[in-house]
C-alpha cells in the first residue's frame, strides 16, 4: 500500500512513461526506457561474416585461411575496410533506442549505445595496432549538424571510449574526416545510386594525422555499408595504414529476408543466391 502511494505520486511528480512502450516508468533515470525494453537488446546471435559482419549461415558458410564464415559479397569483392563490427540488429529495442538519440534528443541513450559499441569492439582489440587508434566518427554536413545540434556518431563514440577496456589506446578526433556536402537519404537508392551520392562528399582535413595510422570508424548504424566503405576509402587515400568500423547497430538482410522467401518454399540455397540480390533492392532496405 505504502509502496503504491510512494509510485502514485511519484507518477504524478514525475509523469514521465518509456518512451518505447508506453508504460509508466517507475524509476528515475537519465534515460527514460523501462528495464524491459532495455533487456530486450541483445547482442547479434549466431555467425557473422568476419569481414562486414552480416550474418550468414553456418549450413553455407565457407571460411577464410583464418577459418572464419565469410558472406558471399565479402568473397567477391575486397571492402576498402579491415573489418565492420556491430553490437546488435537494426531491429526492436536497439533501432528505437538510437532514433530516440537521433531523432528525440534524448541525449542519455548515448551512454548506453556507448557501453553496446564498446562491447562490439573486443572482438578488434587483438587486431588493433599497439598505439593509439584514431577514432572518427562518421561526420555529418555542417548544415544537418547545427540542425540537429549533435553528431550521434561522436556521442556515441565518446561514450564508447569512456567505457572500453582499451580508452588509453584509443584517440578521438572529431575534426578529421568532414563531409563537404549535403547527401540525399540513401533509403530507396540501388546500390550504384548510393555510391553516386556519397562520391566526393567526404573529405580528410589534415591527412598528415592519420598518416599511416589505425583508424577506427564509428557510426550508429551500418545498412548497407555504402557510407562507412566510401569514408574508409577516403581515409585510405589520405595514408590511413588500415581502416576497422564499429557500428552500435547492423542491418541483417539475411534473417528477413528467410522469413520472407520461407513462404514460397525455395531453397535454402535459391533463397540465399537471392538474397545477394535482393539486398541491393530497395525492399531490403525497409523494414
Ligand atoms: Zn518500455
Ligand atoms: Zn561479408
Amino acid at each position: 500500500m505504502a509502496r503504491r502511494i510512494v509510485e502514485s505520486l511519484f507518477s504524478v511528480l514525475f509523469p514521465s512513461d518509456c518512451r518505447i512502450c508506453g508504460l509508466p516508468l517507475l524509476n528515475i533515470s537519465r534515460l527514460p526506457v523501462c528495464p524491459d525494453c532495455l533487456g530486450t537488446i541483445g547482442p547479434v546471435s549466431g555467425k557473422v561474416c568476419s569481414v562486414c559482419g552480416e550474418r550468414v549461415l553456418s549450413a553455407y558458410a565457407e571460411t577464410d585461411a583464418e577459418g572464419f564464415p565469410d558472406c558471399p559479397v565479402c568473397r567477391r569483392i575486397e571492402r576498402p575496410f579491415e573489418r565492420a563490427v556491430a553490437y546488435g540488429s537494426y531491429d526492436g529495442g536497439l533501432r528505437e533506442l538510437i532514433h530516440l538519440l537521433k531523432y528525440n534528443e534524448v541525449s542519455p541513450a548515448a551512454g548506453v549505445l556507448g557501453r553496446m559499441l564498446a562491447e562490439a569492439l573486443i572482438p578488434l582489440h587483438a587486431a588493433l595496432e599497439q598505439g593509439k587508434v584514431l577514432v572518427i566518427p562518421v561526420p555529418l554536413y555542417k548544415g544537418k549538424r547545427r540542425q540537429r545540434g549533435f553528431n550521434q556518431a561522436e556521442l556515441i563514440a565518446h561514450a564508447a571510449l569512456r567505457a572500453s577496456a582499451l580508452r588509453d589506446r584509443f584517440e578521438l578526433a572529431s575534426n578529421i574526416l568532414l563531409r563537404t556536402r549535403e547527401t540525399r537519404s540513401q533509403i530507396g537508392l540501388t546500390s550504384h545510386q548510393r555510391r553516386e551520392n556519397l562520391r566526393g562528399a567526404f573529405a580528410v582535413a589534415r591527412a598528415a594525422q592519420v598518416t599511416g595510422r589505425d583508424v577506427l570508424l564509428v557510426d550508429d548504424v551500418y545498412t548497407t555499408g555504402t557510407t562507412v566503405s566510401e569514408c574508409s576509402r577516403v581515409l585510405r587515400r589520405a595514408g590511413a595504414a588500415r581502416v576497422w568500423v564499429a557500428t552500435v547497430a547492423r542491418t541483417q538482410k539475411l534473417a528477413s529476408k528467410y522469413v520472407e522467401l520461407e513462404g514460397f518454399k525455395v531453397s535454402p540455397f535459391q533463397a540465399f543466391n537471392e538474397n545477394i540480390e535482393l539486398a541491393e533492392t530497395p525492399e531490403a532496405l525497409k523494414h
